[in-house]
């Protein structure tokens, strides 16, 4: 079996631990032994004044900016999900 996560990249999940609490929660479960595949989503954000759509590195960015008009008004449009993709039994 294989369980597809997608996480964002605001989320401070590492992929290491994840596997090895999915390891102790499934004991004993149908899904014990499951491989767990971990996409991660980009933080993007959209500017409030010219609806551009940017991809940031928040561990990079300081300050956040539109990159075409300046203006520092954005909301988040994708960075913090988590949440079962899909599972392949196997
Ligand atoms: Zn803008």
């Amino acid at each position: 079996m294989s369980i597809s996560l997608r996480i964002g990249a605001l989320s401070h999940l590492e992929d290491e631990p994840i596997q090895r609490y999915f390891d102790y929660l499934s004991r004993a479960t149908v899904a014990e032994g499951a491989r767990i595949v971990i996409e991660r989503v980009p933080a993007k954000l959209k500017c409030e004044a010219c609806s551009n759509c940017f991809e940031i590195d928040i561990r990079q960015v300081k300050e956040i900016q539109c990159p075409e008009c300046g203006d520092k008004k954005c909301s988040l449009v994708s960075g913090t999900e988590y949440y079962i993709d899909n599972m392949v039994a196997q």
